[in-house]
Protein backbone atom coordinates (compact mmCIF):
# COMPACT_ATOMS: atom_id res chain seq x y z
CA UNK A 1 0.00 0.00 0.00
CA UNK A 2 2.68 2.26 -0.98
CA UNK A 3 -0.03 5.04 -1.55
CA UNK A 4 -1.12 4.95 1.97
CA UNK A 5 -2.50 8.88 2.38
CA UNK A 6 -1.73 10.36 5.76
CA UNK A 7 -4.18 10.33 8.52
CA UNK A 8 -6.35 7.61 10.02
CA UNK A 9 -8.03 5.20 8.07
CA UNK A 10 -10.52 6.19 6.38
CA UNK A 11 -14.61 6.28 7.75
CA UNK A 12 -15.78 3.28 5.12
CA UNK A 13 -13.20 0.92 5.74
CA UNK A 14 -13.40 1.89 9.40
CA UNK A 15 -17.29 0.56 9.75
CA UNK A 16 -16.06 -2.21 7.11
CA UNK A 17 -13.56 -3.88 9.64
CA UNK A 18 -15.17 -2.71 12.86
CA UNK A 19 -18.13 -4.60 11.77
CA UNK A 20 -16.09 -7.79 10.49
CA UNK A 21 -14.37 -7.25 14.25
CA UNK A 22 -17.70 -7.49 16.02
CA UNK A 23 -18.62 -10.21 14.00
CA UNK A 24 -15.70 -12.28 14.45
CA UNK A 25 -15.65 -11.59 18.84
CA UNK A 26 -19.42 -12.37 18.57
CA UNK A 27 -18.59 -15.80 16.59
CA UNK A 28 -15.82 -16.45 19.19
CA UNK A 29 -18.16 -16.03 22.27
CA UNK A 30 -20.98 -18.44 19.90
CA UNK A 31 -18.39 -21.40 19.69
CA UNK A 32 -16.10 -20.89 22.33
CA UNK A 33 -16.62 -23.95 23.63
CA UNK A 34 -14.99 -25.84 20.35
CA UNK A 35 -11.35 -23.96 21.25
CA UNK A 36 -9.18 -25.95 23.36
CA UNK A 37 -9.17 -24.36 26.78
CA UNK A 38 -5.22 -24.66 26.81
CA UNK A 39 -3.66 -23.67 23.49
CA UNK A 40 -2.22 -26.81 22.33
CA UNK A 41 0.73 -24.70 21.13
CA UNK A 42 4.87 -24.74 22.02
CA UNK A 43 6.62 -22.47 23.77
CA UNK A 44 8.19 -20.13 20.86
CA UNK A 45 5.61 -21.31 18.41
CA UNK A 46 4.22 -18.22 17.46
CA UNK A 47 7.44 -15.93 17.43
CA UNK A 48 8.58 -18.61 14.48
CA UNK A 49 5.68 -17.75 12.79
CA UNK A 50 6.52 -13.81 12.46
CA UNK A 51 8.25 -11.78 10.75
CA UNK A 52 11.33 -10.57 12.70
CA UNK A 53 11.46 -6.96 11.40
CA UNK A 54 8.35 -4.79 11.17
CA UNK A 55 6.77 -3.32 7.78
CA UNK A 56 8.22 -0.54 6.25
CA UNK A 57 4.73 -0.09 4.39
CA UNK A 58 1.39 -0.32 5.72
CA UNK A 59 -0.88 -3.40 4.64
CA UNK A 60 -4.37 -4.62 3.86
CA UNK A 61 -6.32 -4.50 7.40
CA UNK A 62 -8.56 -7.49 6.11
CA UNK A 63 -4.72 -9.70 5.92
CA UNK A 64 -3.96 -8.49 9.53
CA UNK A 65 -7.49 -9.59 10.58
CA UNK A 66 -6.58 -12.69 8.97
CA UNK A 67 -3.47 -13.34 10.71
CA UNK A 68 -5.60 -12.66 14.06
CA UNK A 69 -7.52 -15.99 12.95
CA UNK A 70 -4.38 -17.62 11.91
CA UNK A 71 -1.70 -16.87 14.13
CA UNK A 72 -3.18 -15.35 17.48
CA UNK A 73 -6.62 -17.42 18.26
CA UNK A 74 -4.28 -20.36 18.10
CA UNK A 75 -2.32 -18.64 20.85
CA UNK A 76 -4.60 -18.11 23.01
CA UNK A 77 -5.25 -19.52 26.12
CA UNK A 78 -9.47 -19.10 26.74
CA UNK A 79 -10.28 -17.98 29.87
CA UNK A 80 -13.55 -16.90 28.19
CA UNK A 81 -14.18 -20.70 28.48
CA UNK A 82 -16.50 -22.41 30.42
CA UNK A 83 -14.46 -25.00 31.54
CA UNK A 84 -11.73 -22.68 32.42
CA UNK A 85 -11.24 -23.60 36.04
CA UNK A 86 -7.70 -22.47 37.14
CA UNK A 87 -6.30 -20.42 39.18
CA UNK A 88 -9.51 -17.91 39.23
CA UNK A 89 -11.85 -18.27 36.76
CA UNK A 90 -12.58 -14.93 35.20
CA UNK A 91 -14.47 -13.85 32.38
CA UNK A 92 -15.81 -10.90 30.09
CA UNK A 93 -19.07 -9.86 29.43
CA UNK A 94 -20.06 -8.86 26.64
CA UNK A 95 -21.27 -5.27 27.43
CA UNK A 96 -17.58 -4.90 28.83
CA UNK A 97 -16.15 -5.92 25.22
CA UNK A 98 -18.05 -2.56 24.27
CA UNK A 99 -16.98 -0.36 27.03
CA UNK A 100 -13.43 -1.08 25.83
CA UNK A 101 -14.08 -0.34 22.43
CA UNK A 102 -15.46 3.23 23.47
CA UNK A 103 -12.44 3.65 25.97
CA UNK A 104 -9.90 3.02 23.60
CA UNK A 105 -11.95 5.53 20.80
CA UNK A 106 -11.72 7.69 23.60
CA UNK A 107 -7.89 7.14 24.39
CA UNK A 108 -8.83 9.78 27.58
CA UNK A 109 -5.73 9.80 30.02
CA UNK A 110 -7.63 10.15 33.25
CA UNK A 111 -5.04 12.15 34.82
CA UNK A 112 -6.75 15.59 35.61
CA UNK A 113 -10.17 16.10 35.98
CA UNK A 114 -10.21 18.77 32.73
CA UNK A 115 -8.32 15.64 30.73
CA UNK A 116 -11.40 13.51 31.45
CA UNK A 117 -14.02 14.57 33.40
CA UNK A 118 -16.58 11.60 32.48
CA UNK A 119 -13.93 8.91 33.47
CA UNK A 120 -13.28 11.58 36.48
CA UNK A 121 -17.02 11.42 37.34
CA UNK A 122 -17.75 8.32 36.18
CA UNK A 123 -15.45 6.67 38.19
CA UNK A 124 -16.69 8.54 41.90
CA UNK A 125 -20.49 7.52 40.75
CA UNK A 126 -19.90 3.82 40.22
CA UNK A 127 -17.45 3.03 42.88
CA UNK A 128 -20.26 4.42 45.31
CA UNK A 129 -22.76 1.97 43.66
CA UNK A 130 -20.36 -0.84 44.72
CA UNK A 131 -19.61 0.00 47.84
CA UNK A 132 -23.22 0.37 48.14
CA UNK A 133 -23.87 -2.88 46.90
CA UNK A 134 -21.28 -4.65 49.11
CA UNK A 135 -22.58 -3.23 52.20
CA UNK A 136 -19.48 -0.89 53.13
CA UNK A 137 -20.17 2.02 54.92
CA UNK A 138 -20.23 5.03 53.31
CA UNK A 139 -17.25 6.49 54.83
CA UNK A 140 -15.20 4.28 51.96
CA UNK A 141 -13.91 5.92 49.13
CA UNK A 142 -12.75 4.46 46.34
CA UNK A 143 -10.09 4.90 43.28
CA UNK A 144 -9.54 2.15 40.43
CA UNK A 145 -6.31 0.83 39.60
CA UNK A 146 -5.29 -1.81 37.21
CA UNK A 147 -4.21 -4.84 39.66
CA UNK A 148 -4.90 -5.56 43.31
CA UNK A 149 -1.00 -6.12 43.35
CA UNK A 150 -0.77 -1.96 42.68
CA UNK A 151 -3.87 -1.12 44.90
CA UNK A 152 -2.29 -2.97 47.61
CA UNK A 153 1.40 -1.69 47.41
CA UNK A 154 -0.21 1.97 47.36
CA UNK A 155 -2.58 0.87 50.28
CA UNK A 156 0.88 -0.65 52.12
CA UNK A 157 2.44 3.04 51.28
CA UNK A 158 -0.22 5.06 52.61
CA UNK A 159 0.46 2.84 55.60
CA UNK A 160 3.98 3.69 55.91
CA UNK A 161 3.22 7.17 55.42
CA UNK A 162 0.95 7.24 58.06
CA UNK A 163 3.57 6.36 60.79
CA UNK A 164 5.05 9.89 60.07
CA UNK A 165 8.74 8.69 59.46
CA UNK A 166 8.36 11.38 56.46
CA UNK A 167 9.47 8.28 54.30
CA UNK A 168 7.70 9.95 51.36
CA UNK A 169 10.91 12.91 51.79
CA UNK A 170 13.48 11.26 52.79
CA UNK A 171 13.80 8.10 51.91
CA UNK A 172 14.69 4.73 53.82
CA UNK A 173 18.29 4.48 52.82
CA UNK A 174 21.06 5.54 54.69
CA UNK A 175 18.94 7.03 57.50
CA UNK A 176 20.23 5.48 60.97
CA UNK A 177 16.94 6.40 62.70
CA UNK A 178 14.43 3.87 61.36
CA UNK A 179 14.03 0.75 62.99
CA UNK A 180 12.52 -2.65 61.31
CA UNK A 181 8.67 -1.63 59.66
CA UNK A 182 6.72 -5.10 59.69
CA UNK A 183 3.67 -5.62 57.53
CA UNK A 184 1.58 -9.02 58.96
CA UNK A 185 -0.06 -10.94 56.84
CA UNK A 186 -1.17 -15.44 56.60
CA UNK A 187 1.30 -17.85 55.11
CA UNK A 188 -1.79 -18.01 52.56
CA UNK A 189 -1.15 -14.72 51.44
CA UNK A 190 -1.02 -13.54 47.60
CA UNK A 191 2.62 -12.87 46.46
CA UNK A 192 1.74 -9.18 45.56
CA UNK A 193 2.05 -8.76 48.98
CA UNK A 194 5.49 -10.13 49.15
CA UNK A 195 6.63 -7.97 45.90
CA UNK A 196 5.11 -4.65 47.13
CA UNK A 197 7.08 -4.99 50.55
CA UNK A 198 10.16 -5.47 47.87
CA UNK A 199 9.20 -2.91 45.78
CA UNK A 200 8.34 -0.27 48.67
CA UNK A 201 12.09 -1.00 49.75
CA UNK A 202 10.57 -2.80 52.96
CA UNK A 203 12.30 -5.89 52.15
CA UNK A 204 10.80 -9.19 52.25
CA UNK A 205 12.44 -9.17 55.78
CA UNK A 206 9.76 -6.71 56.89
CA UNK A 207 6.97 -9.21 56.13
CA UNK A 208 5.70 -11.24 58.65
CA UNK A 209 4.08 -14.19 58.08
CA UNK A 210 1.50 -15.65 60.33
CA UNK A 211 0.44 -19.04 61.38
CA UNK A 212 -2.52 -20.57 59.95
CA UNK A 213 -5.29 -23.05 61.35
CA UNK A 214 -6.60 -26.22 59.81
CA UNK A 215 -9.26 -24.37 57.53
CA UNK A 216 -5.84 -22.09 56.34
CA UNK A 217 -7.26 -19.08 57.84
CA UNK A 218 -4.91 -16.84 60.24
CA UNK A 219 -4.64 -17.43 64.11
CA UNK A 220 -5.61 -14.03 65.03
CA UNK A 221 -3.50 -14.94 68.70
CA UNK A 222 -0.38 -15.54 66.60
CA UNK A 223 -0.89 -12.22 65.15
CA UNK A 224 -0.90 -10.57 68.30
CA UNK A 225 2.03 -12.51 70.11
CA UNK A 226 3.53 -11.62 66.88
CA UNK A 227 2.89 -8.21 66.75
CA UNK A 228 3.57 -7.95 71.09
CA UNK A 229 7.29 -9.23 69.84
CA UNK A 230 7.98 -6.47 67.83
CA UNK A 231 7.11 -4.05 69.55
CA UNK A 232 9.37 -5.27 72.40
CA UNK A 233 12.12 -5.61 69.81
CA UNK A 234 11.94 -2.04 68.78
CA UNK A 235 10.26 -2.61 65.63
CA UNK A 236 7.65 -0.66 64.05
CA UNK A 237 4.04 -2.45 62.97
CA UNK A 238 2.82 -0.70 60.23
CA UNK A 239 0.44 -2.76 58.79
CA UNK A 240 -2.14 -5.73 58.75
CA UNK A 241 -3.06 -7.84 55.49
CA UNK A 242 -5.77 -10.35 56.37
CA UNK A 243 -7.63 -11.85 52.98
CA UNK A 244 -11.05 -12.35 52.52
CA UNK A 245 -10.61 -15.30 49.80
CA UNK A 246 -7.06 -16.37 49.90
CA UNK A 247 -5.41 -17.72 46.70
CA UNK A 248 -4.76 -21.37 47.34
CA UNK A 249 -7.97 -22.20 49.30
CA UNK A 250 -10.27 -19.05 49.31
CA UNK A 251 -9.91 -19.43 52.82
CA UNK A 252 -11.84 -16.59 54.87
CA UNK A 253 -8.79 -14.79 57.61
CA UNK A 254 -10.71 -13.47 60.59
CA UNK A 255 -10.65 -9.86 59.68
CA UNK A 256 -12.85 -8.93 62.87
CA UNK A 257 -11.00 -10.44 65.40
CA UNK A 258 -7.80 -9.01 63.48
CA UNK A 259 -9.01 -5.86 63.53
CA UNK A 260 -9.32 -5.45 67.29
CA UNK A 261 -5.94 -5.88 67.48
CA UNK A 262 -5.11 -3.11 64.70
CA UNK A 263 -7.58 -0.83 66.86
CA UNK A 264 -5.34 -1.77 69.99
CA UNK A 265 -2.14 -1.13 68.22
CA UNK A 266 -3.11 2.03 65.57
CA UNK A 267 -1.96 -0.50 62.65
CA UNK A 268 -3.47 0.39 59.24
CA UNK A 269 -5.80 -2.58 58.33
CA UNK A 270 -5.76 -3.56 54.60
CA UNK A 271 -8.34 -6.14 53.51
CA UNK A 272 -7.37 -8.09 50.71
CA UNK A 273 -10.64 -9.37 49.08
CA UNK A 274 -9.04 -9.29 45.53
CA UNK A 275 -10.90 -11.99 44.56
CA UNK A 276 -14.06 -12.65 46.76
CA UNK A 277 -14.90 -9.05 47.63
CA UNK A 278 -17.56 -9.15 44.41
CA UNK A 279 -18.73 -12.02 46.37
CA UNK A 280 -20.07 -9.37 49.31
CA UNK A 281 -23.27 -8.27 46.94
CA UNK A 282 -24.90 -11.55 48.05
CA UNK A 283 -26.52 -11.31 50.87
CA UNK A 284 -25.90 -15.07 52.69
CA UNK A 285 -22.50 -14.60 52.16
CA UNK A 286 -22.13 -11.52 53.87
CA UNK A 287 -21.32 -12.99 57.01
CA UNK A 288 -17.70 -13.83 55.56
CA UNK A 289 -16.98 -10.23 55.46
CA UNK A 290 -17.54 -9.40 58.85
CA UNK A 291 -15.46 -6.49 60.31
CA UNK A 292 -14.05 -5.57 57.23
CA UNK A 293 -16.03 -2.34 57.76
CA UNK A 294 -13.23 -1.58 60.10
CA UNK A 295 -10.65 -1.40 57.86
CA UNK A 296 -8.02 1.42 56.29
CA UNK A 297 -8.35 0.05 53.35
CA UNK A 298 -9.90 -2.72 51.11
CA UNK A 299 -9.01 -3.94 47.58
CA UNK A 300 -11.30 -5.92 45.40
CA UNK A 301 -11.30 -6.80 41.77
CA UNK A 302 -14.45 -6.36 39.65
CA UNK A 303 -12.23 -8.50 36.82
CA UNK A 304 -11.86 -11.47 38.55
CA UNK A 305 -15.98 -12.02 39.89
CA UNK A 306 -17.73 -9.59 38.39
CA UNK A 307 -17.64 -9.87 34.54
CA UNK A 308 -15.87 -7.17 33.98
CA UNK A 309 -12.71 -7.70 31.44
CA UNK A 310 -9.50 -7.26 32.71
CA UNK A 311 -8.06 -4.65 34.49
CA UNK A 312 -9.84 -3.15 37.11
CA UNK A 313 -9.16 -3.25 40.66
CA UNK A 314 -10.64 -1.23 43.31
CA UNK A 315 -8.66 0.20 46.32
CA UNK A 316 -11.78 1.21 48.90
CA UNK A 317 -9.72 3.83 51.89
CA UNK A 318 -11.98 5.10 54.78
CA UNK A 319 -9.54 8.40 53.83
CA UNK A 320 -8.57 8.86 50.53
CA UNK A 321 -6.91 11.99 51.69
CA UNK A 322 -4.04 9.74 53.39
CA UNK A 323 -3.55 8.55 50.18
CA UNK A 324 -3.13 11.61 48.03
CA UNK A 325 -0.75 13.24 50.99
CA UNK A 326 1.78 9.81 50.08
CA UNK A 327 1.56 10.59 46.12
CA UNK A 328 0.00 13.76 45.31
CA UNK A 329 2.80 15.81 43.68
CA UNK A 330 1.91 18.25 40.79
CA UNK A 331 4.53 20.35 38.54
CA UNK A 332 3.88 23.21 37.65
CA UNK A 333 2.44 22.14 33.38
CA UNK A 334 -0.71 19.93 35.42
CA UNK A 335 -1.86 22.49 37.59
CA UNK A 336 -5.27 23.69 37.00
CA UNK A 337 -7.31 26.33 38.10
CA UNK A 338 -10.72 23.43 39.76
CA UNK A 339 -8.07 21.54 41.51
CA UNK A 340 -9.43 21.95 44.78
CA UNK A 341 -12.68 21.48 43.46
CA UNK A 342 -12.75 18.16 41.56
CA UNK A 343 -10.95 15.17 42.04
CA UNK A 344 -7.53 14.84 40.05
CA UNK A 345 -6.92 10.84 39.25
CA UNK A 346 -2.99 11.25 39.35
CA UNK A 347 -3.06 12.71 43.18
CA UNK A 348 -3.64 8.70 44.22
CA UNK A 349 -0.77 6.66 43.01
CA UNK A 350 1.93 6.16 40.58
CA UNK A 351 0.82 6.57 37.30
CA UNK A 352 0.41 9.64 35.43
CA UNK A 353 -2.19 8.79 32.50
CA UNK A 354 -5.07 6.35 33.77
CA UNK A 355 -7.48 4.02 31.68
CA UNK A 356 -10.62 5.11 31.49
CA UNK A 357 -12.09 1.98 33.45
CA UNK A 358 -15.11 3.20 35.39
CA UNK A 359 -16.89 2.85 32.03
CA UNK A 360 -17.13 -1.34 31.45
CA UNK A 361 -18.23 -1.25 35.42
CA UNK A 362 -20.84 1.06 34.87
CA UNK A 363 -21.68 -0.88 31.94
CA UNK A 364 -21.99 -4.11 33.76
CA UNK A 365 -23.78 -3.16 36.58
CA UNK A 366 -26.91 -1.26 34.59
CA UNK A 367 -27.03 -4.42 32.36
CA UNK A 368 -26.80 -7.21 34.48
CA UNK A 369 -28.29 -4.55 37.33
CA UNK A 370 -27.99 -6.07 41.20
CA UNK A 371 -30.08 -8.64 41.44
CA UNK A 372 -28.34 -10.17 37.63
CA UNK A 373 -25.00 -10.12 39.25
CA UNK A 374 -25.69 -11.32 42.57
CA UNK A 375 -27.83 -14.60 40.92
CA UNK A 376 -25.02 -15.23 38.94
CA UNK A 377 -22.48 -15.65 41.87
CA UNK A 378 -25.04 -17.41 43.89
CA UNK A 379 -25.19 -20.29 40.87
CA UNK A 380 -20.98 -20.39 40.83
CA UNK A 381 -21.12 -21.04 44.72
CA UNK A 382 -24.13 -23.35 44.48
CA UNK A 383 -21.83 -25.11 41.88
CA UNK A 384 -18.90 -25.32 43.54
CA UNK A 385 -20.77 -26.86 46.01
CA UNK A 386 -22.30 -29.66 44.30
CA UNK A 387 -19.13 -30.56 43.03
CA UNK A 388 -17.56 -30.72 46.28
CA UNK A 389 -20.65 -32.69 47.03
CA UNK A 390 -19.62 -35.13 44.49
CA UNK A 391 -16.08 -35.20 45.66
CA UNK A 392 -17.23 -36.28 49.47
CA UNK A 393 -19.49 -39.06 47.77
CA UNK A 394 -16.89 -40.53 46.26
CA UNK A 395 -14.54 -42.96 47.78
CA UNK A 396 -11.71 -42.20 45.55
CA UNK A 397 -11.07 -38.53 46.11
CA UNK A 398 -10.82 -35.82 48.97
CA UNK A 399 -11.93 -32.51 49.96
CA UNK A 400 -8.68 -30.68 50.81
CA UNK A 401 -10.35 -27.37 52.33
CA UNK A 402 -13.72 -26.04 53.01
CA UNK A 403 -15.65 -23.94 49.85
CA UNK A 404 -16.66 -20.63 51.39
CA UNK A 405 -17.32 -19.40 47.83
CA UNK A 406 -16.54 -21.02 44.17
CA UNK A 407 -12.81 -22.81 44.69
CA UNK A 408 -13.12 -26.18 45.54
CA UNK A 409 -9.65 -27.87 46.55
CA UNK A 410 -9.49 -31.88 46.37
CA UNK A 411 -7.59 -34.29 45.15
CA UNK A 412 -7.52 -37.70 44.32
CA UNK A 413 -6.76 -40.92 46.73
CA UNK A 414 -7.70 -44.14 46.06
CA UNK A 415 -6.42 -46.55 48.32
CA UNK A 416 -3.18 -48.89 47.73
CA UNK A 417 -1.42 -45.53 45.91
CA UNK A 418 1.81 -44.59 47.38
CA UNK A 419 2.62 -41.61 45.47
CA UNK A 420 -0.41 -39.58 45.77
CA UNK A 421 1.39 -36.19 44.29
CA UNK A 422 2.32 -37.90 40.73
CA UNK A 423 -1.25 -39.29 40.84
CA UNK A 424 -2.77 -36.11 40.89
CA UNK A 425 -0.14 -33.91 38.41
CA UNK A 426 -0.68 -36.78 35.71
CA UNK A 427 -4.48 -36.30 36.09
CA UNK A 428 -3.98 -32.58 36.30
CA UNK A 429 -1.83 -32.92 33.48
CA UNK A 430 -3.84 -35.08 31.21
CA UNK A 431 -7.26 -32.91 31.32
CA UNK A 432 -5.12 -29.83 30.22
CA UNK A 433 -3.39 -31.49 27.39
CA UNK A 434 -7.33 -32.72 26.64
CA UNK A 435 -7.80 -29.12 26.05
CA UNK A 436 -11.70 -29.92 27.49
CA UNK A 437 -11.15 -27.96 30.61
CA UNK A 438 -8.34 -26.67 32.81
CA UNK A 439 -7.39 -27.31 36.09
CA UNK A 440 -4.66 -25.59 38.45
CA UNK A 441 -2.87 -26.68 41.70
CA UNK A 442 -1.39 -26.10 45.10
CA UNK A 443 0.02 -27.33 48.03
CA UNK A 444 -1.86 -27.41 51.15
CA UNK A 445 0.26 -29.24 54.40
CA UNK A 446 2.69 -30.80 51.45
CA UNK A 447 0.09 -32.41 49.14
CA UNK A 448 -0.54 -31.55 46.01
CA UNK A 449 -3.81 -30.18 45.52
CA UNK A 450 -6.28 -29.84 42.56
CA UNK A 451 -8.25 -26.72 42.31
CA UNK A 452 -11.59 -26.31 40.38
CA UNK A 453 -12.72 -22.12 40.13
CA UNK A 454 -16.24 -21.86 39.03
CA UNK A 455 -16.15 -18.06 37.89
CA UNK A 456 -17.28 -17.80 34.10
CA UNK A 457 -20.33 -15.91 33.20
CA UNK A 458 -21.02 -18.78 30.48
CA UNK A 459 -20.49 -21.50 33.11
CA UNK A 460 -23.51 -24.35 33.59
CA UNK A 461 -23.82 -27.63 35.77
CA UNK A 462 -22.96 -29.18 32.33
CA UNK A 463 -19.37 -28.26 32.51
CA UNK A 464 -18.42 -29.82 35.94
CA UNK A 465 -20.64 -32.75 34.75
CA UNK A 466 -17.97 -32.92 31.98
CA UNK A 467 -15.16 -32.13 34.43
CA UNK A 468 -16.50 -35.45 36.55
CA UNK A 469 -16.36 -37.35 33.41
CA UNK A 470 -12.72 -35.99 32.72
CA UNK A 471 -12.31 -36.94 36.57
CA UNK A 472 -12.79 -40.14 36.09
CA UNK A 473 -11.60 -41.23 32.58
CA UNK A 474 -8.11 -40.03 33.87
CA UNK A 475 -8.34 -41.26 37.42
CA UNK A 476 -9.23 -45.22 35.98
CA UNK A 477 -7.08 -45.31 33.04
N1 LIG B 1 -4.83 -11.09 46.01
C1 LIG B 1 -5.43 -12.28 45.87
C2 LIG B 1 -6.13 -12.91 47.04
C3 LIG B 1 -5.40 -12.93 44.62
O1 LIG B 1 -5.97 -14.13 44.49
C4 LIG B 1 -4.74 -12.30 43.54
C5 LIG B 1 -4.71 -12.96 42.22
O2 LIG B 1 -5.26 -14.00 41.99
C6 LIG B 1 -4.14 -11.06 43.74
C7 LIG B 1 -4.19 -10.49 45.00
C8 LIG B 1 -3.42 -10.35 42.63
O3 LIG B 1 -4.32 -9.91 41.68
P1 LIG B 1 -3.89 -8.99 40.45
O4 LIG B 1 -3.60 -9.90 39.32
O5 LIG B 1 -5.08 -8.10 40.20
O6 LIG B 1 -2.69 -8.20 40.87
Amino acid sequence: MADQPLGDMSRDEFRRYGYAVVDRIADYFEHIEDFPVLPQVQPGSLVAELPDSPPDMGENFGEVLGDVDRLIFPAVTHWNHPNFHGLFSTSTSSVGVFAEMFAAAFDMKAMLWRTSPASAELEDVVLDWLRQMVSLPDHFEGIIYDTASVSTMHAIAAARERVNLKIRDLGMSGRNDLPLLRVYCSEHVHSSIDKACVTLGLGTRSLRKIECNDRFEMIPERLAEAIDEDIEAGHIPICVIPTIGTTSTSSVDPVDAVADICEKHGVWLHVDAAYAGSAAIVPELQHLFKGWERADSIVTNPHKWLFTPFDLSVLYCRDLSLLKQTFSLVPEYLRTSEASSVKNGMDYGIQLGRRFRALKLWFVIRYFGREGLIARIREHCRLARLFASWVEESPDLELMAPVPFALVCFRACPAGVADLDALNERIMNEINASGEAYLSHTKLNGNITLRLSVGSIRVEEKHLRKVWRLLDEHLYQ
